[in-house]
């Protein structure tokens, strides 16, 4: 069963404000087994708008408006919707009547452009607004655009559509589809189930080759891949008549993936990779420091301080912003010349130097670290920014290489996460013997 939203409203369109209606009330169909196929955003032109209801009318069985019921000449919705499907407005009395009491009660007198606001189409219901003048409307209309009754039987059900109308704000729009509308959608016959498995270390492509025939259009489940700061989550709906079957189909498609993807899936939820880190750490009773050069920036400490749990584990963290020189090394409580970030084992070597002085003062059991970074221009006039980031265990430093070139914030989150990623896998394999010693 197929939803579309319409958002309407110049000011949308033009760019000044987001809209945000679509977005809630996606996540509420689908919470409720409508597959939302379409959001369309209008400006407040009646030729546009009456065209866009036609059409989403014969194309969808729940069609949900925001926007344009206002008292003003360009709110338009009503009289395109009457237009639309061929119908005369009428003015609601009841409607009238709840919008002069709410006037009455804020000690004006109701102007006589708010009457408009209790017009309707004169085969439809009114929605009340709670919170606001402007009435809602709901509307049955067939395929053709025939009136329809808002009660309805099944079979009438999957032949017509029901049409939403509410305010564009959203604390009026919220409360009117929660009280009003969502009752009206229970039944879509359809239960959808979804989730989200995260992974790093590959690319979006890498992701889509080695998931193969799991990403196929028209699977159920269906596998969306996207990504995010490096991050590349995919989305998995399970679509069926009974909430046990959709979860079984979920829970099968997610175990194909863990299979096909193995360790570069780090959360099976929302989490993100920092809280997973911290997680392990607290459950093995682990802790580490935090010693960052430019190519992080900050950015673990960031992360590492978000909430309680996350800090716990980390008992120092020390951001050195510019060259790892003498002076700068000092403050690590290391005595030994600059480090030349050009020269990888030079910098292995300073960082093995810091982890086992952070090691003695911090009493921890990792650090993590990041290099300096420098910008290469390469002959082709790519510039690549070189750095590097390392992990430090009781055993040995392991360095790795991050450059790339582009965006500074991505180049930054990207190399967080190799080093929180790295000592994830270390964690989570090592049958961790506590050793204190440098
Ligand atoms: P009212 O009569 O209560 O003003 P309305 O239906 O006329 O409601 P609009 O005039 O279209 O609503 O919009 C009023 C305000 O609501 C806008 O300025 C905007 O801030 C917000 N708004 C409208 N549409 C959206 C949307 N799709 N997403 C988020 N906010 C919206």
């Amino acid at each position: 069963m197929f939803a579309e939203i319409i958002a309407i409203g110049s000011e949308l369109t033009c760019g000044s404000k987001l809209d945000t209606n679509s977005q809630w009330l996606s996540r509420e169909l689908e919470s409720l087994g409508w597959t939302v196929m379409r959001h369309t955003t209008l400006a407040d032109d009646m030729d546009a708008i009456v065209s866009e209801f036609r059409a989403a009318a014969a194309r969808a069985q729940v069609v949900l408006i925001t926007g344009g019921l206002g008292p003003t000449l360009d709110d338009i919705t009503r009289d395109a919707l009457a237009l639309a499907f061929g119908q005369r407005l009428i003015r609601d009395p009841e409607s009238l009547q709840h919008i002069q009491v709410l006037f009455a009660a804020r000690g004006r007198e109701m102007p006589e452009r708010n009457h408009r606001q209790a017009d309707r189409p004169e085969h439809s219901d009114v929605l009340f607004n709670s919170c606001g003048t402007a009435p809602g409307v709901l509307m049955r209309v067939a395929a053709h655009g025939e009136p329809m009754s808002v009660e309805l039987d099944d079979q009438e059900i999957s032949r017509g559509c029901l049409i939403a109308v509410m305010p564009g704000v959203p604390a009026e729009m919220k409360p009117m589809f929660t009280q009003l509308v969502r009752p009206v959608l229970l039944d879509s016959g359809m239960v959808l189930r979804r989730s989200v498995i995260r992974t790093f270390g590959f690319g979006e492509s890498d992701a889509e080759r080695l998931l193969g025939d799991l990403t196929a259009r028209g699977r159920n489940p269906e596998v969306g891949i996207t990504a995010s700061e490096a991050v590349i989550s995919l989305w998995i709906t399970a679509r069926s008549q009974s909430a046990e079957e959709a979860e079984r189909l979920s829970q099968e498609t997610c175990q194909l993936i863990r299979e096909r993807l193995g360790e570069s899936v780090y959360a099976d939820s929302d989490d993100e990779l920092h809280d997973v880190v911290a997680q392990l750490l607290t459950l093995k009773n682990r802790s580490v420091a935090l010693v960052e050069g430019a190519t992080t920036g900050g950015q673990m400490a960031m992360w590492m301080s978000e909430n309680s749990t996350v800090a716990s584990v980390v008992k120092a963290a020390l951001v050195i912003p510019g060259q790892w020189d003498t002076a700068a090394l000092r403050t690590v409580g290391v005595e030994m010349p600059g480090i030349e970030i050009d020269k990888p084992d030079d910098w292995l070597n300073a960082a093995t130097v810091v982890s086992r002085n952070m090691r003695l003062i911090h009493r921890v059991d990792f650090v993590l670290l990041s290099s300096p970074f420098y910008d290469e221009p390469l002959d082709s006039g790519v510039v690549v920014r070189r750095g590097h980031v390392a992990v430090s265990t009781p055993k040995e430093t392991l360095s790795f290489d991050v450059s790339m070139s582009g965006n500074l914030a991505i180049f930054r989150q990207r190399a967080a996460r190799t080093a929180l990623n790295r000592l994830r896998l270390i964690v989570q394999h090592a049958s961790l013997v506590r050793n204190a010693s440098p």
